[in-house]
Parts: structure tokens; sequence; C-alpha cells
């Protein structure tokens, strides 16, 4: 995913758990991190971006890809809450793709080390002094969180997932997510010196036109059923990441059904492309998934963190 999607569906997640129907129990907690963010949001932009322009761990992190073959061990298959549009759309494909087995990359172990360190991070904060030289600003806490929101939401870009060579060929991979890119930036005012988004005056990304796409993801950022479990039998961020990966890889063979690879697909032909779904569902229905998982793993962490102020009376 490119820039501008990496920042605003971080935005978005903020705004969902600000608007949408928070369970109970995890209501104060959301408040309490949508206050935080809002106090560190200007950095979202690098932060989010952090992982493809400073750390450049692509072919590892980014991906978890897998292969349809059925010569290697399959990993355990996971569930996702009903919800989720990638876990509908990728059972469907469990007819033909019965057997699959992971390739390449480490994203869950990406996205669980971050929350870990997230966590321990704002644990040092609480502990050290004002003015400690090891105490971690809340600027570095926020560009962590940033950064893990950018390895969430890749591993929703379906062709993450996949290890047919789509950015090969005509580059499919590269002209959905310069789509998904052009969409954001034409609905939204951008500060092009400061390459950042423009305010509105709840501190959102200010909206100044209307796509379809848009219009649907602000929506369904609101209306949408917000749950904070992991799906039966996930225990945590790894187990959780992991299904979504499988979901992805899934749904990637019913955008782009099995006799097809690199060699064979054009852009216009994929755009074609009789699957069940148009391009225009697929891009919805991954979108408002990553924003899901985003605000989802966000509010869990952050709420971590705030039991443990809880329990050692820090507040
Ligand atoms: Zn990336």
């Amino acid at each position: 995913m490119k820039k501008y999607t990496h920042a605003w569906l971080a935005f978005m997640a903020i705004k969902r758990l600000e608007r949408a129907e928070i369970p109970a129990n995890y209501k104060k907690h959301s408040l309490s991190l949508i206050d935080w963010f809002m106090d560190n949001r200007d950095f979202v932009m690098q932060g989010a971006w952090y992982p493809d322009a400073i750390i450049k761990d692509m072919a590892t992190s980014h991906v978890h890809k897998y292969s349809s073959g059925t010569s290697k061990v399959m990993p355990k298959r996971r569930k996702l809450p009903g919800e989720y549009n990638i876990y509908n759309i990728g059972k469907e494909t469990l007819k033909d793709i019965t057997e699959y087995h992971v390739v390449k990359g480490n994203l869950p172990d990406r996205c669980d080390a971050l929350v870990h360190s997230i966590v321990d991070n704002l644990k040092m904060q609480e502990s050290e002094q004002k003015g400690s030289p090891i105490s971690p600003t809340d600027n570095h806490v926020a560009t962590l969180f940033f950064m893990l929101s950018h390895y969430i939401a890749d591993a929703h870009m379906p062709l993450h997932c996949d290890e047919r060579r789509f950015s090969d060929g005509d580059n499919i991979h590269a002209h959905i997510e310069k789509l998904w890119d052009e969409e954001i930036k034409d609905c939204y005012e951008i500060d092009s010196d400061n390459e950042r988004f423009r305010y509105d005056k709840y501190g959102y990304p200010l909206k100044i036109a209307d796509n379809d796409l848009c219009n649907w993801l602000e929506q369904e950022v609101v209306i949408r059923k917000f749950t904070t479990g992991w799906g039966s039998g996930n225990g945590n961020t790894w187990d959780f990441m992991s299904a979504i990966t499988q979901y992805s890889f899934l749904t990637s063979y019913k955008m782009i059904p099995k006799e097809y690879d690199e060699t064979n697909l054009t852009w216009d032909d994929f755009k074609n492309l009789n699957t069940g779904y148009n391009l225009i569902d697929y891009n919805k229905y991954i979108l408002i998934d990553a924003i899901d998982s985003i605000a989802k793993i966000w509010l869990r962490t952050w709420t971590k963190y705030r039991r443990w102020l809880v329990k050692s009376a820090k507040v």
C-alpha cells in the first residue's frame, strides 16, 4: 500500500473507535486512546510510512505468502470474527484451494513484536522520572503505533499473502495500490508542502470531495459492528494476524482464480474478471477490514497498558 493510504487507514481506525459502538468494557480505554492519539497524530504520515521508506523489510515483514501447493504441512486453519469480509469471501475459495502452506514472510511476528514493544515503552514511560534519558517520548510511542498500522494494513492486501508474482508482468499489485491512493487523495485536502492531510474541525482528514469508495468507507467506519475478539480459537495478536493472512490469501484466489498468474493476466483483463464480486467491492471490503483490524489491535494494545496501570495503582 502507498503513503496516503497507510496514513488515512490509521486515521479511520481512530474515527471508528470514536464513532462506532464500542463494547462497554473497552469504552473508557477507547476514549483515552482517542485523546492520546489526537495529541500525537501529526507524525502519522511519517510513522505509517517508516516501514517502506526507512526500514525497508518488504520481502520479509510486509508479507506472509502462502502457496496453494499440497507438499508441505498445512498451518492450523483459523477463523475470524463473522463481520470480516475477507473471512466470508475467503471461505468461498476453500472449495477449490483445500490445502496451502506458508512459503515466505513473518508479518504476524512483526505485528506481535510491535505490540509488545509499544506496551513495554508505555510502561517505561510511566516508570521513569520526567526528563529521564531513557524515558520514551509520546511521539516515539505514536510512531510505533503507526508502524504497527502499516504492517496490519499490508496483511489485508491479498497480493501480500499470495505466492503468485503479481508485481511482475503487468504489475497488477501496483495498479491496485495506486488506485486506492488516488481515490483517497481525490477526496481529502492535502497539505502538499508538509505531505500530510489537512484536518477537519474534529481532527480527522478534511473531506473535500465525494467518491463511492471513500463515502462508503466513511459510513461503514461508523455503522459496522465492532468486536474486540480475535475470532474463535485465536488467543492473541499473532493468531489473529495469522488468520488475517490466511483469509487474505484465500481472497486473492477469489479475486484472481487459480488458472491465472502474472504471465497470462493484464490489468485491463483483471478489472473485468467475473469472480462474483467486482473490483469496487473488493476495494471496499478489503479496506474496511484493514481499518477494523488496526482499530481492534490498537485498542487491545492500549487496553493492556491501561489495565497494567490500574493494577500497579498508577491511576
Ligand atoms: Zn508495506
